[in-house]
Parts: C-alpha cells; structure tokens; sequence
C-alpha cells in the first residue's frame, strides 16, 4: 500500500459584530460573524492546516498570512481549494472528520451543506467528508459566545 500520513488542524477565531457568518463555505444567519484576515471560516481554516500538515507542508499562515494584502477578506473555501492545489498532485485524500465546537448558533441544520461544499472544493466524495458540531456546555470563551473553534484531522495517501 502506498504511504499514508496523517494531519492535523486547529482553528478558533472570536466573534464580531455585524460580520457575516460562514463555516464551511455556508453563510449562516446570525448577528455576528468570525473576525479575520479572511472571511474568518475556522472549519476550512482547520482543514487547510490538515491537508498542509499531513504533507508536512507548513500551515496556512505561510500560505495565506496577514502579511499577503491579496487574502484580504478571501472566500476560505477558495483558499482551501487553492491549498489542496498544491498538494494534490503528489497525494490523494481518504477521508477527513472535522468538529465545530460552537455553543450558538445551532449549526445541526447546516452540516450537510458545509459537507457538500468542502467535498466540492477538494473534489472529493461526500461521504469521505464528516463535519459534526457539539458545543461548549457553555465553558470558557467559547461557552460565553465569544468565539468558535475547529479541530480537523485528514488521511492522505501517496501518489
Ligand atoms: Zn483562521
């Protein structure tokens, strides 16, 4: 079997006020969205860093920072794309599980899209995507709705 290797991502951004929402590529109805660089998607945020761990290929700070004016207010998702764009001729990906830990808004009803878009994004299958949300038990930042984060984790395999 050819090498697989594993990668891991993290991601937490804070709220702010009357930014809009996304996760996942979903633009979600809420009164506060995700401060950042970018549009602030933590979940694709998280699977960047995956994907570029997994190949020991730095992190989306090297790729995307806040040093590169161009990423400003970027699509995640389209950064995502363009991660995996660099990766994807040498690796190819099994799956990837991601977890949202978001105590508002309730994300239940938009996981399935969110699958959709990364899956789209990566052109891969759904059903190689799994994207859950628990929330906080209202513990910490997070439990007080300053901020939402994203753990991923993601098999690639070699070429
Ligand atoms: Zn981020």
């Amino acid at each position: 079997m050819n090498q697989q290797r594993i990668g891991l991502g993290y991601d937490i951004h804070p709220f702010e006020r009357g930014k809009q929402l996304t996760l996942g590529g979903v633009k979600i109805p809420f009164h506060m969205g995700l401060e950042g660089h970018s549009d602030g998607d933590c979940l694709s945020h998280s699977i960047i860093d995956a994907l570029l761990g997994a190949a020991a290929a730095g992190d989306i700070g090297k790729l995307f920072g806040v040093d590169k004016p161009e990423y400003k207010n970027a699509v995640s998702l389209e950064l995502m794309r363009k991660a995996w764009g660099t990766l994807e001729k040498k690796y190819g990906i099994v799956n990837i599980d991601t977890v949202i830990i978001c105590q508002e808004p309730k994300l239940g009803g938009y996981v399935q899209l969110m699958k959709k878009n990364i899956a789209a994004a990566l052109g891969i299958k759904e059903s190689n995507v799994s994207v859950k949300s628990t929330t906080a038990k209202k513990l910490g930042e997070i439990g007080k709705v300053k901020a939402i984060a994203s753990r991923a984790i993601v098999l690639l395999v070699k070429k």
